[in-house]
């Protein structure tokens, strides 16, 4: 329920071995951008930009 340390832990090796990265800066996906980057393959920071670009 809540983004405890274990589950951002577990994310976070998830994400390198899965090679989770965005699609522009390259950048590891956090795991409060997970749900963003399955949507759009990109961080959150570019997933914004580019749906203000659209
Ligand atoms: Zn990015």
């Amino acid at each position: 329920m809540e983004n405890s340390e274990e589950q951002i832990a577990a994310w976070s090796k998830k994400a390198e071995m899965n090679d989770y990265r965005c699609d522009i800066c390259g950048e590891l996906i956090g795991y409060d951008e997970r749900e963003t980057y399955f949507e759009t393959k990109y961080c959150a920071t570019h997933a914004n930009r580019m749906s203000k670009d659209d």
